[in-house]
Order: structure tokens, then sequence, then C-alpha cells
């Protein structure tokens, strides 16, 4: 929904989940340091890191930023952390943009207003060694109902009848919210055939109201 846009990215240790697919795993363990980089350099600081300390590098350190991104690993695996460094930074003028696996409901109403965007994904059964998660995402799609969302499904030809199944639940909870749906990657390429993320996506639309085909931008740029 907001690719392109220029993002201070804070990056939340630990996760919940073990994706097939995941491409940070060095995120998804609580780590003893965090690295600070910027166009001023690159700074080592220890963990646990305070949230007030947080709020303060954003604010000095990328004073000519307009945005943040919380991500991970999993954020929600912090949720108050999570809740008060949106909340902190959204009152220093920040927009904050949330990216969460969308399996852990946050305990705190407070957090419906932390965030200005919240991207979710949804986890396929197939994606997580047959895990299912769907009464997971449901009620985090039920949570934050009224917030600026998205959901983002990442799949690979094997897996369209979940994928349809995904589409059926959000449709039946929010058929409003935009879904993107996401080739897997294999290397800088998507793993699909562009005629089988076309027919996936014309179907798609007798499900939900808004669907779009997301690509990872940072691959065709050739980003790391
Ligand atoms: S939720 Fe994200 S960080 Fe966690 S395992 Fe999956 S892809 Fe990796």
């Amino acid at each position: 929904m907001h690719a392109g846009r220029p993002v201070v990215v804070v990056r939340f240790a630990g996760c919940n989940l073990s994706c097939s697919y995941c491409d940070t795993p060095e995120a998804r363990k609580p780590c003893d340091t965090a690295d600070v980089l910027g166009h001023s350099g690159a700074t080592t600081i220890e963990n646990p890191i305070d949230i007030d300390e947080v709020i303060s590098i954003v604010t000095g350190r990328f004073p000519d930023s307009r945005n943040v991104l919380l991500t991970g690993g999993e954020p929600f695996v912090q949720s108050e952390a999570a809740v008060r460094l949106g909340l902190g930074l959204r009152l220093k003028g920040f927009g904050i943009h949330l990216e969460t696996n969308g399996t852990l409901t946050p305990e705190s109403k407070l957090a419906r207003i932390a965030f200005d965007f919240v991207s979710m994904d949804i986890k396929l059964p197939s994606s997580q060694g047959g895990r299912r998660l769907w009464q997971e995402h449901a009620s985090f799609i039920a949570f934050f109902k009224g917030v600026q969302m998205a959901a983002k499904i990442v799949f690979d030809s094997k897996q369209l009848a979940e994928v349809k199944q995904a589409l059926e639940l959000i449709g039946q909870i929010n058929p409003h919210l935009p879904v993107f749906l996401q080739p897997v990657y294999h290397g800088d390429s998507p793993a699909m055939d562009s005629e089988v993320l076309v027919e996936i996506t014309r179907q798609a639309q007798a499900m939900v109201t808004d669907v779009r085909v997301s690509l990872q931008m940072h691959k065709i740029l050739g980003l790391r």
C-alpha cells in the first residue's frame, strides 16, 4: 500500500512463527545488541533498549524522516512495547506503520490508535509445517477492523487452494480489506508463472473487493 515511501525501520527481535520462506531468520531470536544504521554511520547499543531511548534515537538521528516502520521478527511478541513505541512516535509527529504476522492480537485496546497503518500477513498452513492459524488471523482482523490495514498472502503455485481459503476467511470478516497477493521469490525472481498469478488474482475478486498483486520492490531495485 505504501511501497516506495521512505521510512525509518525499527526491527523487533523475536518471533512466534517459523515460516518456510522466512527471509529474516536472524530476527527470530532476541539478541544482546542492536545496530543503529543511518547516513551518519553505525553504532551498536546493548539490548534490551528502553522505549524512550528508541524514540530519542529516531527523533535525534532521523530528524527529516516522516514515517517509521515497526517490523520484526514479530513486533507483537513484545506487544506492550510496540504499542508504547507507536503512540510515543505518533505524538512526535511520525506516521507509524506496523508489519505483523497477524497471529498475536494485542491485549491493549490502545493498539487500535497506536499505528496509522497495519500490514498483516495471512500465513498458509503449508508454510507453517501444517499448523493452521485461521482462528488467530480471524481474531486479529476483527480486532483491527476500522483501522487502516491491509493483508498480504505470500504463496507459490502449489498453495492456490489455501490462498482461496484465506480469501474466503477475509471475505467473511471484512471483504473490503485490501489484499496483496505476493508470489514467493526464488532468488531475485517470483517462483510462479505470471499466468497463474493473473488467474488467482482474477478469481480473488469474487471473494474480496480490493485485491492487488505485490512484488518485492527491493529485489527489483537490487537493494539489500
Ligand atoms: S513471521 Fe516473519 S519473521 Fe517470523 S518466521 Fe515468518 S517470515 Fe520470519
